[in-house]
């Protein structure tokens, strides 16, 4: 055991696990593989407390964002060792049976065998690593810009017949949780909480409609399973609020920054650290 882990409190992000890692660059991004969380787990002198009392200093919390099989298989793997553990989730993606789309990016990079392709007049080389990392990003910041998911779907479907590839495959981890399976974390004693209706950026909208989707995806989380959610993780964990809280939208909200320090960085904003094991 780390002697920083006693002494560091503080709440840590993570996207799930993986049981069986990929040398492919980009299958299993941001995954832990499960032998390495298990042994993180196993080894912390004190459990991970609810997000709560981490927030008021004590102890560290675990949060899993996503609604995915590998948040899914994370979750009940920190339970299992007597863990707190939050999972921030997306309804839009359970109600409607739909991926993440950058799942689906990933599994469109590590499946394509292009050499070069022209995608929004711009020509990108995908021989290697880096250079489909280029695109990545390119493709990335285009759907994050769009706040609407059936556009987000169709310039996808565009993207995989150009790639290739088989349009609505992701990697098993990145297959999309149901809500009995959300049901099945309750159970177990798994937070759930609010990741915003939508995967959609905060910056990619109005106030107004950034609101709604804070607000949709609470009253969905209350009318199907009864919980009253009071925290916010913002999709892609960098933006903040540009509004201050009056009608209980939230209570927290969270971002995940590595390059800020881990802790309040607004009265209402908690900055998490990625967890590294
Ligand atoms: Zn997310």
């Amino acid at each position: 055991m780390k002697l920083d882990w006693v002494l560091k409190k503080g709440i840590y992000a993570c996207h799930g696990v993986v049981s069986e890692p990929s040398t492919d660059l980009f299958l299993h991004r941001n995954l832990i593989t499960e032998k390495d969380f298990v042994n993180h787990l196993d080894s912390l002198e004190y459990p991970y407390v609810d997000i709560n009392d981490a927030l008021l200093g004590r102890g560290s919390a675990l949060t899993l964002d996503d609604a995915t099989a590998a948040s899914f298989k994370a979750a009940l793997i920190a339970r299992s060792f007597g863990h707190e553990v939050t999972l921030f989730v997306n309804p839009y993606n359970i109600e409607f049976r739909r991926p993440y789309f950058f799942h689906q990016l990933n599994f469109f990079l590590s499946h394509t065998r292009l050499d070069v392709i022209t995608f929004m007049d711009r020509t990108f080389k995908l021989n290697t690593n880096k250079e489909k990392q280029r695109f990545r990003r390119f493709v990335k910041e285009i759907l994050r810009r769009s706040p609407d998911e059936s556009e987000k779907a169709e310039i996808l479907n565009v993207l995989g017949e150009s790639l290739g590839v088989e349009k609505n495959k992701v990697a098993d981890e990145g297959n999309t949780i149901t809500k009995n399976d959300v049901s099945e974390l309750l159970g177990k004693g798994v937070r759930i909480e609010n990741h915003g209706w939508s995967h959609a950026c905060p910056n990619s909208m109005t106030v107004d409609r950034l609101r709604e989707e804070i607000l949709k995806s609470k009253r969905w989380l209350e009318r199907e399973f009864g919980i009253k959610s009071n925290m916010y993780a913002a999709p892609f964990g960098d933006t903040v609020p540009k509004f201050f809280e009056r009608d209980h939208l939230f209570r927290f909200w969270f971002t995940s920054m590595d390059y800020l320090n881990q802790g309040f960085i607004g009265k209402q904003v908690y900055n998490r650290w990625n967890l590294e094991v």
